[in-house]
């Protein structure tokens, strides 16, 4: 289980950030995804989903900015 997640985050890197969005790199599928960051919720454009993973790796690495 906690092999496969680490496989699975390995497939993944940040492409680039902004205030409000992350554009991660999708090794598998060749590919960079956008996530919007809004009230501390992700929303996944290549997916248009909120709990695929680039949503999780989004808030996973945004930093917390009071
Ligand atoms: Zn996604």
């Amino acid at each position: 289980m906690v092999m496969c997640m680490v496989k699975e985050l390995f497939r993944l890197s940040i492409f680039s950030t902004s205030h409000d969005k992350i554009e991660i790199y999708d090794r598998r599928e060749k590919k960079v995804v956008q996530v919007v960051i809004s009230n501390r919720s992700a929303m996944c454009l290549g997916c248009s989903s909120d709990e695929c993973i680039h949503a999780g790796y989004a808030l996973g690495t945004e930093m917390p900015r009071e």
